[in-house]
């Protein structure tokens, strides 16, 4: 059975999330029918690409329009090389508000004929297909019993996670993705000595056609949701100052925050992932940025318990940041494409109490006067607005600030924030760029709405 995505949920935390987007509040205000659209809406859109493709430039580096005729020219050049997958010259435009992110819209749905011949992967390579990924092999669970190097093939994503590794065919429930050509065989994709790496499928003809950016322009060209550059630009950074982001790896914000500040001042990055730790590192390096100091840290332990013990590293005594960024672990349910969702709602509501205890740690960090500045890539109120209505109920010296830029939705009805109160918050809803007929709209400033799930709010110690 192949269906049109949709993501696909666990029964309770469909129903939970259900109960989010027809909460009563929401639904006084617009109506069951309305609010029972805009939830059907966010289960489809989640599971497709969000419109375009977001590259952050390394505006402290270049300017920006050589970076984006730069990038114009390795995307025609890779094209052309066929290493792409797409056929039409790439289109890359300034967005018209931030001054360091480039746009390239992504086509799609395309009109794809399915194949007899298919292969089926995994939904974590299926949803690296729809932004504009070939099929690497180790994401590959099944495929035609003699299939060949050059055979052409539909390409399918398993949305439950059941099919076996092997697998000669999977009827499963699955989603189709395009076709493209083998560049393996069967044999080698599944060879039990010698694991396979690198293509196994070139996608010619993908659902989705966007282009593919592995090590194009390192330095130059960054790419990054584009709620996430928001974030950057919402903190404020100024030349000087210091800073710390509490949940950092890889270090896209963190990397953002030191370009923005000239890579004048001190970056401070914690990460509890020792491994990730090194990502933040090599990307500050690919950057070329000199002012982060990356360390791994918990940080829900990172005020001193000495105050008056100065140390380089972790932890610091209360009071020693200029602004603070909390871009917190959170249910991720925000992310596009995302075809299925395995978790539990217990995993999925355990992100509230770790969010709050992050959150006390920063406001002890932070000087009087700072900025914080509070994040997340997910839908759900409990970790959004309640989580708002909490911090400003619990520490009643911060206040919340207006963000610029706000090219957003406000805040969502639900937890008991006043309209004013709302209006500063900044909630990347995209079900609404989406029309009733389930697909995106053409909407002028639909780059701004039709992206993943996102939500900002900012605060200000008095
Ligand atoms: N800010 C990052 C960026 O833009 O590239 C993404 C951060 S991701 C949303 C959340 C991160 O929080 C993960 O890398 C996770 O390892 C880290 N994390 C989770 N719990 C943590 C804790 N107690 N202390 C520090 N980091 C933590």
């Amino acid at each position: 059975m192949s269906v049109f995505p949709r993501i696909s949920l666990k029964p309770e935390v469909n129903d939970y999330l259900k109960n989010v987007f027809l909460n009563k509040e929401l639904l006084a205000a617009v109506g069951l029918q309305e609010a029972e659209s805009r939830f059907q809406r966010l289960l489809t859109c989640l599971a497709h690409p969000p419109g375009h493709t977001c590259v952050r430039a390394s505006t402290h580096l270049a300017p920006l329009m050589e970076i984006r005729h730069k990038l114009e020219e390795e995307l025609n050049k890779q094209q052309m090389c066929g290493a792409s997958t797409g056929e039409v010259s790439v289109k890359i435009l300034p967005h018209p508000s931030i001054p360091d992110v480039l746009l390239l819209p992504v086509t799609g749905p395309r009109p794809v004929q399915q194949l007899s011949s298919e292969v089926v992967v995994g939904a974590q390579c299926g949803s690296a297909v729809l932004r504009g990924a070939h099929v690497f092999a180790p994401g590959i669970m099944a495929s035609p019993k003699f299939m060949k190097s050059g055979d052409v093939v539909s390409v399918f994503s398993d949305l439950e996670g059941k099919c076996t590794r092997g697998a000669k065919s999977f009827q499963g429930k699955r989603a189709f993705l395009g076709n493209g050509v083998a560049e393996m065989d069967r044999s080698s994709i599944f060879c039990p000595d010698e694991p396979a790496k690198g293509i196994g499928v070139r996608m010619v003809e993908p659902l989705y056609q966007s282009p593919s950016f592995d090590g194009v322009l390192p330095s130059l060209a960054f790419l990054q949701n584009l709620p996430s550059v928001v974030v950057g630009h919402v903190l404020g950074p100024c030349p000087g100052e210091r800073i710390l982001d509490m949940c950092a790896a890889p270090g896209g914000k963190t990397c953002h925050i030191a370009a923005l500040m000239g890579d004048q001042g001190e970056v401070v990055a914690l990460d509890r992932i020792r491994n990730k730790i090194d990502r933040i590192r090599q990307n500050a390096q690919t950057l070329h940025l000199h002012s982060i100091k990356a360390y791994c840290f918990n940080s829900t332990q990172a005020v001193s318990s000495d105050p008056a013990q100065e140390t380089e590293g972790p932890p610091f005594p209360p009071e020693s940041f200029d602004r603070v960024l909390l871009d917190a672990p959170c249910s991720g349910l925000g992310q596009r494409p995302n075809m299925a969702v395995t978790w539990s709602l217990k995993e999925i509501c355990s992100y509230q109490p770790l969010q709050r205890k992050l959150f006390r740690a920063a406001v002890q960090l932070l000087k009087k006067g700072g900025v914080l500045v509070y994040s997340t890539c997910t839908v759900t109120l409990a970790e959004n607005e309640e989580q708002v209505a909490w911090a400003l109920d619990t520490f009643p010296q911060l206040t919340l600030q207006p963000q610029d830029p706000h090219i957003g939705a406000e805040g969502m009805l639900g937890a008991g924030l006043s309209p004013e109160q709302l209006r500063l918050l900044q909630r990347f809803s995209p079900e609404l760029s989406w029309d009733q007929a389930d697909m995106p709209t053409a909407l002028p400033g639909k780059a701004n709405r039709d992206t993943i799930g996102f939500f900002i709010a900012k605060f200000l110690k008095n």
